[in-house]
C-alpha cells in the first residue's frame, strides 16, 4: 500500500470538521492549481498537454481567480485557442448544410454531422488535466482509506466515528468497497452507511427547523444548529465548498 497517501488520509480524518474527503480534495486541488500556475506552465511537456486540453470550466474559474502568473495563463490560453481553432473551425464551417433546391435533393446527413461536431466540442470543453490528476489522487486516497480501515484498528475507529462523508465521496468510497472481499466490504460499508444515515437525518432536521424559524410564532426561538443548515446541506449533496460558504449566504440575506 502506498505510504505517501496514508499520512494525508490520517490527517484528514483527524482534522476535518466535515467530510474528510472534501478536505483531501480541496488540498490536492489547490496543489494542482498552484502547479499549473507555476513554472510547469512553461515546460514543453506540460504545454503539449494543456495546448490540447485547456482546463474545464470549473478549473478555469479557479485559475482565473488566482492573481499569480497572468502571463503564463495568457500563453496557455493563446496556444490552446489556436489548437482548438485548428481542430474544429473548418469543420463547423463545412457543417453548414447547403439549401435543398430542385437539383440538390433533401438530405438528413447534415443532422448527424452537426451532432458529431457538437459532441467533439463538448468533449474538448470538459477535458482538464487538473480533473484528471485529482480523480487519480482521490482514487489512491480511497484505496488507502479502505486498506487502513481493514488493517488498522485505530483508523477503523476514527473512520466509524466520522460525522459524515458528503454524498459524492460516499459514492467514491462505495465504489472502493465494491473492490473489497465480501467480509471486508461488510464492515466498511456498515460504518459508512451509519454515518451517512446520521448525516441525512441531522440535515433534514436542521433544514426543517430553519424553515420553521420563518413562522412568526417561532421567531423568538434560538437558531440552534440550523443557521447554516442550507450551506451544510449543499456541501453534503455536492462536495464543493466554494460557493456554499456561510459568508456568501449572509451577504445575500
Ligand atoms: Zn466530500
Ligand atoms: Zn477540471
Amino acid at each position: 500500500m502506498e505510504k505517501i497517501y496514508m499520512i494525508p488520509v490520517n490527517d484528514a480524518y483527524n482534522s476535518a470538521d466535515e467530510c474528510p474527503f472534501c478536505f483531501l480534495k480541496n488540498k490536492a486541488e489547490n496543489d494542482y492549481l498552484e502547479y499549473y500556475l507555476g513554472p510547469s506552465l512553461m515546460e514543453p511537456d506540460t504545454r503539449k498537454i494543456t495546448n490540447k486540453t485547456g482546463f474545464c470550466p470549473e478549473h478555469m474559474g479557479k485559475l482565473n481567480k488566482s492573481v499569480t502568473n497572468r502571463l503564463g495563463l495568457g500563453l496557455v490560453m493563446h496556444t490552446h485557442l489556436k489548437d482548438f481553432h485548428d481542430d474544429i473551425s473548418k469543420d463547423i464551417i463545412a457543417a453548414a448544410p447547403s439549401k435543398a433546391g430542385l437539383l440538390k435533393g433533401r438530405s438528413s446527413d447534415y443532422k448527424s454531422k452537426l451532432n458529431d461536431i457538437a459532441d467533439r466540442i463538448d468533449k474538448r470543453v470538459a477535458m482538464c488535466p487538473i480533473c484528471e490528476k485529482l480523480n487519480d489522487t482521490m482514487r489512491h486516497y480511497s484505496e488507502v482509506t479502505a486498506w487502513m480501515f481493514i488493517h488498522n484498528d485505530e483508523f477503523r475507529k476514527k473512520f466509524s466515528e466520522t460525522k459524515y462523508h458528503c454524498l459524492p465521496h460516499t459514492s467514491v468510497l462505495l465504489r472502493q468497497a465494491a473492490k473489497l472481499s465480501q467480509n471486508e466490504a461488510a464492515d466498511f460499508v456498515s460504518a459508512l452507511a451509519s454515518s451517512s444515515d446520521l448525516a441525512f437525518n441531522e440535515l433534514i432536521g436542521d433544514v426543517e427547523y430553519f424553515t420553521l424559524k420563518f413562522d412568526y410564532r417561532n421567531s423568538d426561538k434560538p437558531w440552534g444548529n440550523s443557521k447554516n443548515a442550507i450551506q451544510r446541506s449543499m456541501r453534503f449533496l455536492s462536495s464543493d465548498r466554494r460557493d456554499f460558504d456561510e459568508q456568501l449566504g449572509k451577504k445575500q440575506s
